[in-house]
């Protein structure tokens, strides 16, 4: 019995004539010797469930009306120089992050999970992004903004190039033709990935940005945006958690990946992570805006992180922090926001299905 030969981890080789049919168990994460073309048998339902989840949340940026937030973005007094300058550079974070995003999970954590189911969720995910990348587009054309000035942010606002740089770091060796995952040290390079953008950028770096955004939705205003943010934040909701579980279940296949002083590593990681988005904050809101300053939002950072931690086994990293923004934790709870956005999701699983009958 031969099974795919190890080194096609793409689905791009040889078709191994005389392979054995796929056995459940030959199944894994990352370094698999199962075909990755067959997604049945399933292994992990946990990642086809996301996929399914993920589809019923579709969702298009034009569907927002914008009209209310283009008369206040022009109107003289409707907003304060401080939530402009908030919004832009939040806008700006945005902008590129969802392609920095997109272009890893598809040049780089596609070609290394090597799990179908993973791979369907992962073909979602990359086409969410696309969605999330689409809506700065649109706001951006909305509102008039200076198209150069959002989209090169990420190279002229000093915590925003911080933060991508950082992330950077961690992927560049993984969309090297010649990386591969099947020794330690470079699986281990596989999981700082995971956690760079997965844990950090998707599940820390977004949350001050969410906070923003939304509080001012509360206040009534760029009520466009905001309802955007909203699905972009539900989408999120089920990136991280993908990521999460990815971790985890690597961890649990490989446990000779996680040794301490990688835990350390990791611990270490989510402390330079939070502190890029503290300096983020304070770049975002030099004086703060009704509601919202950078001191509180570095206190919702810490309890972000210490979430974060817990969520792959690690133990908390401020572990007196409590949480300024509890409305924030409404939002993000998935069971409320299905609640929240169930008119939408219904709509969409009505109508979304063909009915034969
Ligand atoms: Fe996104
Ligand atoms: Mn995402």
């Amino acid at each position: 019995m031969t099974s795919v030969s190890e080194s096609d981890t793409t689905g791009l080789g040889e078709i191994q004539r005389d392979a054995a049919r796929v056995n459940v168990d030959d199944k894994a994460m990352i370094n698999a010797r199962a075909d990755v073309n067959q997604l049945l048998p399933l292994k992990y339902r946990w990642a086809w469930d996301k996929y399914l989840a993920a589809c019923n949340n579709h969702w298009m940026p034009t569907e927002v009306a914008m009209q209310a937030d283009i008369a206040l973005w022009k109107s003289r007094d409707g907003l304060t120089e401080d939530e402009r300058l908030t919004l832009k550079r939040n806008l700006g974070f945005f902008a590129t992050a969802e392609s920095l995003v997109a272009n890893n999970i598809v040049l780089a954590v596609y070609r290394h999970l090597t799990n179908p189911e993973c791979r369907q969720y992962l073909l979602r995910q990359a086409f969410e992004e696309a969605v999330h990348t689409h809506t700065f587009q649109y706001i951006c054309e909305s509102l008039g903004l200076d198209e150069g000035e959002l989209f090169n942010m990420y190279r002229e606002i000093p915590s925003i190039t911080e933060k991508d740089a950082w992330a950077l770091r961690y992927t560049q060796n993984l969309e090297d033709p010649d990386f591969a995952t099947g020794t330690p040290e470079a699986d281990q390079a596989f999981l700082r990935d995971l956690v760079a953008f997965y844990v950090v950028f998707e599940g820390m770096w977004f949350y001050t940005g969410f906070a923003q955004i939304l509080s001012l939705g509360r206040r009534n205003k760029m009520v466009g945006i905001a309802e955007q943010y909203q699905y972009i934040l539900r989408d999120e909701s089920i990136h991280l958690n993908f990521g999460i579980d990815v971790i985890n279940q690597i961890k649990i296949e490989n446990p000779h990946l996680w040794t301490e002083e990688f835990q350390a590593e990791v611990r270490t990681m989510l402390a330079e992570a939070c502190e890029l988005e503290v300096a983020y904050g304070r770049e975002t809101m030099p004086r703060g805006i009704l509601g919202l300053n950078a001191e509180l939002c570095e206190q919702y950072m810490h309890v972000i992180t210490n979430r974060r931690a817990e969520q792959i086994g690690l133990a908390p990293l401020f572990p007196e922090a409590e949480n300024p923004f509890p409305w924030m934790s409404e939002m993000m709870d998935l069971k409320k926001e299905k609640n929240f956005f169930e008119t939408r999701v219904i709509e969409y699983q009505t109508g979304g299905g063909l009915d034969w009958d």
